[in-house]
């Protein structure tokens, strides 16, 4: 293939991802941008292969056939429940591949030592960050802030030792420093993002995927790979976008995550708020009947709803609140809720509630003095108060849905445990508060029987 082949090629690639992303910006253009993004990769990667770089296949086919077939395995295999981590390791493994391949060009006597140093540096730091924030959300090791006294200094002798072995490193180009610089990196991606708790992984998650964009910026100036260096930027950019309207709707500085946690030893302080309180128990025959005689319902999704896969029959129970006994039915999305940037949005569009009833935290706030009924449905930690009166707790600043305003509060939980921020939420013992206990679909699948009797 010809070089002017091969850019047109990648041109049509990036005109491709473009419009990929811009689809992804809407629930509703969302499918076309993955078609997009997979042609795009198609076009991209059948060029690379016919390009003169590639002089042999061998290797190249063993790694396809590798990497495709863990692909293909995990995205058949994985529980919708566990896309979050799946997401979260993959990220990382575009971090490893950037680890890898600058060590390649440095060993094989690439003269491009900054671009390989940076490509190095930031995707070492993706790929060990990812890898903790992957542990964290699989469960392997506890979710909440994991830290010691002296972290954050350790973390900023870390940052200004890999500096510097950086600057170092271009200067002389010793090899052994470039060994010290991958070590150097791997551990301070870990010691940056352990202390992170809870409640802040998805500020972690969208920066790591920034980090692991502009690793592949690097390694495309190292490979001198145009559309390396353009889908990097794209990833970089849209990941470092992601993560400022994560930090806006977490309330957090970008400053504090990037240097790693929150000053997250607070978390003890924040327990034991509902000792010796008690939680009411509601049933789902009253629960049904005061929601048939509402005038306004806002359902709160969370977490929880996605584990139990309730939105389909969750979308029942709205449709037969408002066509049967004419309830007006509003659905309440806060930025975090679930495990992913946009997840209870996706949920709920797979079973087609219409995205004008879905409202987004600021519009929704304002609603909740005027509801009847907040249905909330596998959600705890977006709706804590604690997030807004007590300062020591982890998740303090955090916006929360004023769901405490409705005249009836039911949570559709299996217990009184706590969200992911591991913060019990005083609310499970306020007067207007009902725990309606079960799993969310099967408590959700009672209401509707009786509904429609
Ligand atoms: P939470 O994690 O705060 O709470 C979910 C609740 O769902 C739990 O308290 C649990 O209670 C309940 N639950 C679990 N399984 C079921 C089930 N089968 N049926 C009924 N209830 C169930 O979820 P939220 O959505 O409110 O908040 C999200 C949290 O996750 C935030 O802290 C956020 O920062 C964090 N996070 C978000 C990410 C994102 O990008 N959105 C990424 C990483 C973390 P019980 O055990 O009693 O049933």
């Amino acid at each position: 293939m010809s070089n002017g082949v091969l850019s047109f090629c990648y041109l049509l690639s990036c005109v491709l991802f473009i419009f990929s992303i811009r689809g992804l910006a809407s629930p509703e253009t969302a499918r076309r941008g993955n078609v997009l993004g997979m042609l795009g990769m198609a076009i991209a990667i059948a060029a690379t292969l016919f390009s003169p770089a590639v002089s042999e296949y061998i290797w190249v086919i063993v790694a396809i056939l590798i990497g495709g077939g863990i692909g293909t395995y995990f995205a058949l295999k994985v529980k919708m429940t566990s896309l979050p981590q799946m997401i979260a390791a993959f990220n990382g493994m575009g971090g490893l591949s950037a680890v890898l391949i600058s060590l390649a060009e440095i060993i094989s006597g690439s003269e491009l030592l900054i671009e390989n140093a940076l490509g190095l540096i930031i995707g070492a730091v993706a790929f060990s960050g990812s890898m903790i924030a992957f542990a964290k959300l699989q469960g392997l090791i506890s979710p909440k802030a994991i830290t010691f006294k002296g972290l954050q200094l350790i973390n900023l002798i870390l940052a200004v030792l890999v500096i510097a072995a950086c600057v170092y490193f271009v200067i002389r180009s010793d090899i052994n420093v470039f060994y010290f610089l991958a070590a150097a990196s791997i551990v301070l991606g870990i010691t940056i993002v352990l202390p992170i708790g809870g409640a802040d992984m998805p500020v972690v998650i969208s920066i790591l995927n920034a980090y692991s964009g502009w690793a592949a910026v690097g390694i495309g100036f190292s490979l001198n790979n145009v559309l390396l260096i353009i889908v990097g930027a794209i990833v970089g950019a849209s990941g470092a976008i992601l993560s400022y309207i994560m930090v806006k709707a977490m309330n957090r500085s970008l400053l504090s995550v990037m240097l790693g946690g929150f000053g997250n030893e607070k978390n003890a302080a924040a327990s034991a708020q509902g000792e010796n309180k008690i939680a009411k128990t509601g049933d789902t025959q009253d629960a049904a009947f005061i929601m048939e005689n509402a005038n306004k319902v806002i359902i709160v999704p969370g977490y929880g709803m996605a584990v139990a896969q309730a939105q389909h029959i969750l979308k029942t129970m709205g449709d037969d609140l408002h066509k049967k006994y004419g309830v007006e039915v509003m659905y309440a999305v806060h930025p975090v809720a679930g495990r992913m940037p946009g997840h209870m949005n996706v949920l709920l569009a797979e079973a087609n509630v219409p995205y004008e009833d879905v409202f987004e935290l600021e519009a929704i706030n304002r609603e909740f003095a005027t509801a009847d009924v907040a249905y909330v449905i596998g959600a705890n930690d977006v709706t804590n108060p604690l997030a807004r009166t007590d300062p020591n707790s982890p998740i303090y600043g955090m916006p929360v849905l004023d769901v405490a305003k409705a005249k009836t509060v039911f949570f559709v939980k299996r217990s009184l445990n706590s969200g992911y921020s591991g913060v019990e939420n005083p609310l499970f013992f306020a007067d207007n508060t009902f725990m309606l206990y079960g799993d969310a679909k099967k408590v959700t699948e009672e209401i509707v029987s009786v509904l429609e009797k």
